[in-house]
């Protein structure tokens, strides 16, 4: 018998009102009219997650001009559109069709940054494959055929249709998201050529909708961004063209200004500028080095065998703090530890805003130092140091700070945010810091710490949960559950997406089966591997479940996880002989 759609109606007929488990009887492939679907897994009741299943679709019918195929940057923003109006249509489609799940068609779609993902493959040769779910239809835990057969023949159908013919549709659209797409990348590639660490183009609009929408400010008050003269660059961009915008340099780079000037607003943008954006979302062309990474106070968080001694040395209690464990780090030690392990993990950029940094880690002003001598303080605070990162450890730094002038004695570069405008007050800061010394004593003590190797321990990178070697849960982008422990990524703000949480964790538990995390490996040394397995053979490598639901991350984000297991544990002896050779 050929799997058909005929065939699948009747084998869904044949176990109406039977137990949920009937269900699995369809698993497998059947050909549609124009592409194939295939039952991956079925759920083991209506209120588990729903059903995996894929639709894959040849060349021939998807029918993709051979323009949005031409590079990697183009599929990726094509396949990053498709993704999002499947997501659009599915959710237009869903609807209760009994118990639980029933009747739910849910694929994880993309919010406004452009991710590589596996919910949605676009093949070089212009094939496509959706994966996504579908919760089968049940009155109780008893099979509701009818309403299967509508769903499996007509809501998906529909579904797939208006999506995969896009081109039929919308052609211009899909070609600008493939375009601007690439555009962007070839921006972010100019940075270090340019001696840049980021580029805002002028139009871009950096608002966002509230705290917890990051769509744009669309209410006719966003201000758009124009560069001031003396920061301005042009950069090319492939398809649309030659563009200009505020070039930051590297080195130090400070924006202070008012409050409520809009200060934090071009960090945020800056810090995003890691990945790009689609089309509209006014942040397309804001571009940031790839290696920049956002640091900032997290009181509470764990830490594991972190050399902090550049920052915080002579603890009240002794503790050594060039492997500095603790289970309820402070503002001003987690911070610390997060430049450290950025640095560990390769980041060349640092980003800081004052709203989220640790007052007496950044500053320590001279009537402070005058009260409190430097033998009882156990912090050099970030002013003392940041030069030093950059000279001996080549790492820039964009920071906010409205409220310190001790900063302008550092600063390679000044730009003052006023009613959203930036302006480059570089000179005019220089002759403040002349004229008005602040009688700070520069506390720079001694070279700034190598670094040390970090070799977790693979007992204390845990993903099992009782009978399950893998137990990965994702509820929001801020928090994962890995096996029993709850890792708290609130503080990891280059983190977008549950998806990009959920591949982390899933890197993760890789790392821990596969053995990469061996006792024997470094920090870098593992997301090197991890790196390597996810370019060389995709997100579906590390993808336990098979769901398509992980997004591409960066090698700062999976540190950032690792770092913040509460169980993690690090061998340090950077004095131990090499057993790697
Ligand atoms: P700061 O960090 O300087 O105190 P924020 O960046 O937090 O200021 O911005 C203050 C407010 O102004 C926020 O509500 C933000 O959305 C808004 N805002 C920022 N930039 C712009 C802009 N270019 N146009 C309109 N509103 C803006
Ligand atoms: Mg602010």
């Amino acid at each position: 018998m050929r799997r058909d759609v005929r065939a699948l109606v009747e084998a869904l007929r044949g176990i109406d009102r039977r137990g949920y488990k009937a269900y699995k009887e369809i698993q497998g492939r059947w050909s549609f009219q124009d592409f194939e679907l295939s039952i991956e897994h079925v759920q083991g009741d209506p209120f588990a997650d729903a059903s995996r299943v894929r639709v894959s679709l040849s060349p021939e019918v998807a029918a993709l001009p051979a323009e949005l195929l031409q590079s990697a940057a183009r599929r990726t923003g094509v396949a990053s559109h498709l993704a999002r109006s499947f997501g659009r249509r599915a959710k237009q489609r869903s609807k209760s069709r009994g118990t639980g799940k029933s009747g739910e068609i849910r694929i994880e779609s993309p919010a406004q940054e452009v991710l590589l993902q596996n919910a949605l493959l676009v093949g070089d040769d212009g094939s496509l494959e959706v994966r996504f779910r579908v919760g089968l239809p049940a009155a109780g835990r008893k099979v509701l055929a009818g309403e299967a057969i509508e769903l499996l023949t007509e809501d998906v159908p529909a579904v797939a249709a208006g999506t995969l013919r896009a081109t039929e549709y919308a052609p211009g659209e899909l070609l600008e998201h493939a375009t601007v797409n690439e555009d962007a990348e070839w921006l972010r590639d100019q940075l270090s050529g340019r001696g840049l660490v980021a580029f805002v183009a002028d139009g871009s609009s950096l608002p966002r909708r509230s705290g917890i929408d990051d769509r744009p400010l669309e209410d006719g008050s966003a201000v758009p961004f124009r560069s001031p003269g003396t920061l301005r660059v042009t950069l090319d961009r492939p398809n649309a063209g030659p563009i200009d915008g505020m070039g930051v340099p590297g080195g130090v780079t400070l924006v202070v200004g008012g409050g409520y000037h809009g200060k934090s607003t071009l960090l945020r943008a800056i810090e995003r500028g890691v990945y790009n954006h689609r089309p509209g979302d006014g942040r397309e062309y804001v571009v940031t080095d790839r290696t920049a990474v956002k640091v900032r106070a997290e009181d509470g968080r764990a830490v594991a065998g972190v050399d902090i001694s550049a920052f915080i040395d002579g603890l009240p209690q002794g503790q050594d703090t060039r492997a500095f464990s603790t289970s309820n780090a402070s503002g001003s030690t987690s911070q610390a530890a997060a430049i450290v392990e950025a640095r560990e993990a390769g980041a060349k950029v640092l980003l800081v805003d004052e709203d989220t940094a640790a007052t007496n880690f950044m500053i320590r002003d001279r009537r402070m130092q005058a009260l409190v001598p430097k033998e009882g303080e156990p912090i050099t605070p970030f002013v003392d140091r940041v030069r030093q990162l950059h000279s001996d450890a080549g790492m820039s730094s964009i920071l906010v700070l409205g409220g310190s002038g001790d900063y302008l004695d550092v600063a390679d570069t000044v730009i003052a945010m006023r009613d959203y405008r930036p302006e480059d007050v570089t000179d005019r800061a220089r002759t403040v810091a002349a004229e008005l010394p602040t009688g700070r004593i520069a506390e720079i003590p001694d070279a700034l710490p190598g670094l040390g190797a970090r070799r977790p321990d693979p007992d204390s990178v845990d993903p099992s949960k009782g009978r399950r070697a893998v137990s990965i849960r994702v509820h929001a982008a801020d928090r994962l559950t890995f096996g029993h422990q709850e890792v708290e990524l609130a503080g990891v703000s280059q983190l977008v997406s549950r998806a990009q949480a959920r591949a982390i964790g899933q890197a993760l538990a890789y790392a821990k089966r596969g053995g990469i995390v061996d006792g024997d490996r470094s920090v870098p040394e593992i997301l090197d591997a991890l790196e390597r397995v996810c370019r060389d053979r995709g997100l579906d490598a590390i993808d336990d479940l098979g769901a398509g639901e992980l997004a591409e991350f960066r090698r700062f984000e999976l540190a950032a996880a690792l770092n913040r297991l509460r169980t993690l544990r690090v061998d340090t002896e950077s004095s131990a002989p090499s057993r790697r050779g």
